[in-house]
């Protein structure tokens, strides 16, 4: 039974829109909208008081309309710290961007461009070249095309060129990308033919050869990105792909997934495949993402063969992924320090690769020493973090994590999330873990801070 008597006590809506603190609302909101939030408000407060709450002073109500109203004006996507040691974390925004792409981006963003434009001719020009000069330059590719994700990409190729025709792909790249995306119902839906060939982990040349047919337009080569394949397994090499392609009038389309431009090697990581390697291997196409390896923002990148860039530049379904100026603009000045050899010290995702393990070490030492006697035991310990994204399946590099141990690490977890600044830590063994890899060092005084805060309960 709800309680009537407390029901009662709750102010009007007219009542609570006079109070002084909602009067202060007024400059900002318009009368409708207000009401409209202190309705809320009050609904919400009924639902509470039937459940056995009793009613709230006047005084409480209006400063829940002054939250309401804030939260109605705070946007739901926000900068988070990212303290997991996970170097491209998809739930977080994968690659963070340089400060030069921020720059290209906030210039071109904050008022009109050449996008479409010949500055020389005065004439309408194409988006599209702005970043291909420096694409192929930087991998060697005749051409290429910038799209609104790696995903769309690969559509696009397959809607492109096999379109009503064959596909052939090994039952071992038949994947899911992530998100509950399979690469088959990206295949479908490009009206391309899905041909199956060998095993989920042996697929043979004579394979491919057996399925091979007048109706082949394609075969797709998609790598590993998400997991590793370990024991009886065999991959057919991408060479001999190439030439049993050309040989049929077929075309070698490789979705390489995070396209590497660097190697991965000296950071005492596994070998990933570069896009240049791929390209050198003999694919027809290369396909792979702006915002993973790459270091940039979300973007699908096509190179290889001008012809084929050319039809596909063409195609319908290019104006449905088209990529947005902000997007080039970034990923052009995202680029740029591959050319000059400079993406190690220029690209955060690159830097975050390659911390030396004392540079960790001692802003892990820095971060304790802050935070030494604030109720907690901290100490630095070994850890690994990881580079994620669907880039370097199992492969970790070691770092130094601050370690914090409280009776409940999972409520210090939370009240790091939920924070004024947003952090995202790791509970490891009942020790809630804080890795200085993938927190950039313009954020280490709001970690700590906040770190300060989540402390006191
Ligand atoms: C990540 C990935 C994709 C999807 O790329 P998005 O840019 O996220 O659309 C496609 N293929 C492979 C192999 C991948 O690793």
């Amino acid at each position: 039974m709800a309680n009537r008597e407390e029901l009662r006590k709750l102010p009007s809506v007219d009542r609570l829109s006079g109070h002084p603190k909602v009067v202060e609302l007024r400059d900002r909101w318009e009368r409708d909208r207000l009401n409209l939030i202190i309705r809320r408000v009050l609904e919400d407060e009924r639902k509470l008081i039937a459940s056995g709450a009793s009613c709230p002073s006047e005084e409480a109500l209006a400063q829940k309309v002054v939250w309401g109203a804030a939260g109605w004006e705070e946007p739901s996507l926000k900068p988070v710290i990212n303290a997991t040691g996970v170097i491209l974390h998809t739930n977080l925004g994968r690659a963070p961007l340089s400060p030069e792409a921020i720059r290209a981006m906030v210039g071109v963003g904050s008022g009109y461009s050449n996008l479409e434009f010949i500055l020389e001719e005065g004439q309408r020009g194409s988006r599209y070249v702005h970043a291909e000069e420096l694409l192929c330059r930087i991998t060697g590719a005749e051409a290429a095309l910038v799209v609104n994700n790696n995903a769309s990409a690969v559509l696009l190729v397959l809607a492109g060129l096999a379109h009503g025709r064959e596909a052939l792909i090994s039952r071992g790249h038949l994947v899911e990308i992530g998100g509950g995306f399979r690469l088959p119902d990206v295949m479908r839906q490009s009206g391309a033919r899905l041909v199956e060939v060998g095993t989920t982990n042996r697929t043979y040349l004579r394979d491919y050869q057996e399925a091979m047919s007048e109706e082949t337009a394609i075969i797709l080569h998609v790598h590993h990105s998400n997991f590793q394949m370990a024991g009886f397994v065999h991959e057919t090499p991408l060479p001999d792909l190439a030439a049993l392609a050309r040989r049929r009038d077929a075309k070698l389309v490789n979705d390489l997934g995070s396209g590497a431009l660097l190697d991965t090697d000296p950071m005492g990581l596994a070998h990933e495949p570069t896009v240049q390697e791929g390209l050198a291997d003999g694919s027809d196409l290369v396909c792979f993402s702006g915002d993973k390896l790459l270091g940039g923002p979300q973007a699908g990148i096509i190179v290889g063969d001008a012809r084929l860039i050319g039809r596909l530049k063409a195609h319908p379904l290019t104006r449905a992924i088209r990529v947005d100026k902000l997007i080039l603009a970034g990923l052009q000045a995202t680029l740029i320090p591959y050319l000059n050899g400079r993406a190690t010290e220029r690209i955060p995702v690159w830097q975050m690769l390659a911390s030396p393990i004392e540079e960790l070490e001692a802003r892990a030492e820095r971060w304790r020493a802050e935070l030494e006697g604030q109720g907690a035991q901290v100490e630095v310990v070994d850890s690994r973090s990881t580079v994620g994204g669907g880039s370097l399946p199992g492969q970790t590099l070691p770092t130094r994590a601050l370690s914090i141990s409280v009776p409940d690490p999972s409520g210090l977890a939370h009240r790091l999330r939920v924070g004024e600044v947003a952090v995202v830590a790791r509970v490891e063994h009942d020790k809630l873990l804080l890795d200085p890899r993938t927190v950039l060092p313009h954020q280490e005084e709001d970690l700590l801070r906040a770190v300060s805060e989540a402390l006191k309960g």
